[in-house]
């Protein structure tokens, strides 16, 4: 009968300190839980390897007395990776199976919070390394350079891994990416699923700003329009009133303030990884949740659509400044951004979310 010894790294040094301690049962040697075992084994180690050499001479372990075996039989076994003698077929390691892969949401945002995903692996074996690969959701993309594996954690088996990734991690510039756990060995050596789940996330460079119905208003709200002093500096969005506004990058707030006569109640947020600013104007009264030099990320909630100013309705006006607003930047049409972002998300004028 040949002996195959399935150890864990940790029990591999205390066996060979505990020689007697292995059982053999059905042609495969198990090992009780290193913890039990620390108790028992004094003294130095001897090498790990010696432990694979014993296996792979084909003797059965003895025990040193009944009682020993008795005693160690009792514990419950721990299937690890199967060391078998070099130069012979590799080690069939045994399929597991994600009983649960769960993700907190589909949609992220560059600069925005961070994915939660856990799982469950159920099968014998394990502990086992969980990596996420991201393939990008493009056809003709899937390539293994467009592919990114991120380290999740050690999956015990039946026990939930929690682990959080950035959305940078899953995609550098932003698109849709299939998800899917792989396991490993502690070696590295890949673990066969048995079922193949898979989910998908878009990842978004920004945020529309507005979180509920909006539409967009007649000629008079659009960029550049004439006003009896100046012209219109930014867009304005119609919505109604106590509508969300939310950031539409990561940045840092470095302006709330009050206009009675113009802007009402507006806020300005710096975005240093463009160079913009973005402002929001005519905001509800006491519904800016944001303070001067806070920094946002992308999609946080900042403030609500109010009517607060020189204004006719609810709405909310929106500005995009290339460089510093009023201090030496210039404002561009803010449209088409607000366009692309609407896309993105799959929000239409009165659509939104
Ligand atoms: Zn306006």
């Amino acid at each position: 009968m040949r002996s195959r010894r399935i150890v864990l790294p940790l029990a591999v040094t205390l066996l060979a300190a505990t020689p007697s301690a292995s059982v053999a049962s059905g042609g495969a040697a198990y090992v009780p839980q290193a913890g039990k075992l620390s108790t028992r084994s004094g003294g130095s180690a001897p090498p790990a390897a010696r432990s694979s050499t014993d296996a792979a001479s084909g003797a059965a372990p003895r025990y040193r007395d009944r009682a020993a075996a008795q005693r160690t039989s009792r514990e419950r076994p721990v299937r690890g990776r199967s060391r078998r003698p070099r130069g012979r077929l590799r080690p069939r390691l045994r399929p597991a199976r994600v009983v649960a892969f769960n993700i907190s949401q589909q949609r992220l945002y560059l600069g925005g919070p961070a994915l939660r995903v856990s799982l469950r692996v159920a099968g014998r074996g394990g502990p086992w390394r969980v990596e996420l690969q991201a393939s990008p959701a493009i056809a003709g993309a899937r390539t293994a350079a467009a592919r990114s594996s991120i380290e999740l954690g050690v999956a015990r088996a039946n026990r939930d891994l929690a682990a959080t990734v950035t959305p940078e991690a899953l995609s550098p510039t932003g698109g849709e990416v299939i998800l899917r756990p792989r396991l490993a060995t502690a070696r590295g050596a890949r673990v066969p699923l048995a079922n193949l789940p898979a989910v998908a996330v878009r990842v978004l460079a920004n945020a529309f700003p507005l979180r509920g119905p909006w539409r967009l208003p007649g000629p008079d709200g659009r960029f550049g329009a004439p006003r009896a002093d100046h012209r219109h500096e930014g867009q304005d969005l119609v919505a109604a009133e106590g509508t969300p506004v939310v950031a539409p990058a990561a940045g840092q707030v470095v302006r709330v303030a009050y206009q009675p006569g113009g802007a009402g109640h507006y806020v300005v947020l710096r975005d240093p990884r463009m160079r913009r600013d973005y402002v929001f104007m005519h905001l509800r009264e006491r519904s800016i949740t944001v303070v001067e030099g806070q920094t946002v990320a992308t999609g946080a909630r900042i403030a609500e659509v109010g009517s607060t100013g020189r204004s006719s309705g609810p709405h909310l006006h929106f500005e995009v400044w290339v460089g510093r607003w009023r201090d030496g930047g210039r404002p561009i049409d803010p449209l088409p951004l607000l366009e692309t972002w609407a896309r993105n998300e799959g929000l239409g004028p009165d659509a939104g979310r």
